[in-house]
């Protein structure tokens, strides 16, 4: 079965360029093409065109000043380059708290820092509403934390830590503290100047701008280290020729975001929502309390979310199973399993995720084809009727 319809509900996987930002970057490919740092008239638009994409970012997540934002290649350098830099600046002290609900970009990481002996990492769990384990955190802090991870909002749920609480107690033991804010940017007001958030993570091609470009806030006074060395660009922090066309996308795209209507995307993901749930039995929404606007984790018991989303495919509905690294291998999420999503539910789980993009009738049509999709998938497990009955 296909039809004409498209809904793509899988932002946060990566989002649709805005054709504003992609017309805002094309002078940068074939007209200013020029070397940011060279002084013949090539150039001459570059480094203006970088600085007002620079005070766009700060504007975004209300840095106070412009020279704390740093363009990176995306999420997972800033990630990669904030703990690095933690670790570098931060004498005598060689341990890394994180929760167990990290993007891979933080967790594998902090696996490879622990195997080469660089760092001692210490995992946060968090509970079935997704909650972190705040007893656990305290005491994982001491005086050998050199910097605390926690993301402000997660990728697969939408769930958001409370992150400016965080910081404060890390800065009690005189830890650094870096969130991984990739989700969150755009989504949600997050005004970093007056908490005691010391590095911050974002990605342009999350928030309607390109693949590849991203940025790390460091706030004033915060040691760094750079994770590139080489040129002077970026006053030193992160060598290497500027992207220009890609930060001057992330520019146009964090203006853009400014203004999207979040009330609006929320209305259309808690009609998703209650429309699924009032339709298929045996559903669980993953990853209670504060949440991303656009963000919908629903797990259908005795249904495999593979088979699942192969059938929407099919019809033309794009969302996911989870993270884009956790689906493709059969391995159940780990921010499921962290959650401890409850093993009949948790092969069942389907991610959607909206963007101002999204349309009424991409909603109407998740809910006219995935009510028969669950059906027809459980009626290979005659038990699950039972099973719906016994739980309902
Ligand atoms: C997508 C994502 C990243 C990685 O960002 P890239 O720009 O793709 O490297 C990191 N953290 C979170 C929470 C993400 O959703």
């Amino acid at each position: 079965m296909t039809t004409n319809l498209r809904a793509y509900l899988d932002n946060n996987a990566t989002t649709r360029v805005d054709p504003q930002v992609v017309a805002a970057m094309l002078p940068f490919f074939t007209e200013d093409f020029g070397n940011a740092s060279s002084t013949h008239e090539f150039g001459a638009a570059v480094a203006p065109a970088l600085k007002a994409a620079r005070q766009a970012v700060q504007a975004l997540i209300g840095a106070e000043f412009d020279h704390e934002v740093i363009f990176t290649s995306g999420g997972t350098e800033s990630n990669t380059t904030a703990l690095l830099s933690a670790l570098d600046t931060q004498a005598g002290r060689d341990e890394i708290v994180t929760s167990a609900v990290e993007h891979p970009a933080v967790l594998n990481l902090c696996q490879h820092l622990e195997k080469i002996g660089r760092a001692k990492i210490h995992v946060i769990p968090v509970n079935e509403a997704g909650d972190l384990d705040l007893e656990a955190y305290r005491a994982a802090l001491s005086e050998k934390t050199a910097v605390v991870s926690i993301m402000w909002a997660n990728n697969e749920t939408g769930k958001i830590f409370p992150v400016a609480e965080l910081a404060t107690l890390a800065k009690t033991v005189g830890a650094l503290f870096h969130t991984d804010a990739v989700q969150a940017t755009g989504k949600i007001a997050l005004n970093v100047k007056d908490k005691a958030i010391d590095i911050l993570s974002l990605s342009g091609h999350k928030l309607h701008g390109p693949k590849g470009v991203g940025a790390l806030y460091v706030k004033k006074g915060v040691k760094f280290s750079p994770l590139f060395r080489g040129g002077k660009q970026e006053r030193g922090r992160r060598a290497g020729t500027e992207n220009a066309p890609g930060i001057v996308g992330l520019g146009a795209a964090a203006k853009l975001a400014l203004e999207a209507d979040y009330a609006r995307i929320a209305a259309l993901r808690d009609r998703l929502q209650q429309g699924l749930a009032a339709a298929i039995p045996c559903a669980l929404v993953n990853g209670g309390g504060a949440r991303l606007p656009n963000t919908l984790n629903i797990a259908f018991g005795y249904a495999d979310s593979e088979a699942l989303l192969h059938k929407l495919d099919r019809t033309g509905i794009a969302a996911s199973s989870g993270s884009a690294c956790a689906s493709g291998s059969m391995e159940p999420s780990h921010v499921l399993r962290a959650l401890r999503v409850p093993p009949l539910y948790l092969q069942g789980a389907l991610r959607f995720s909206l963007s101002r993009d999204t349309t009424d009738a991409e909603i109407d049509a998740v809910l006219q084809h995935l009510p028969a999709i669950v059906a027809s998938a459980r009626e290979k497990s005659p038990l699950w009727v039972e099973f719906c009955k016994k739980t309902a």
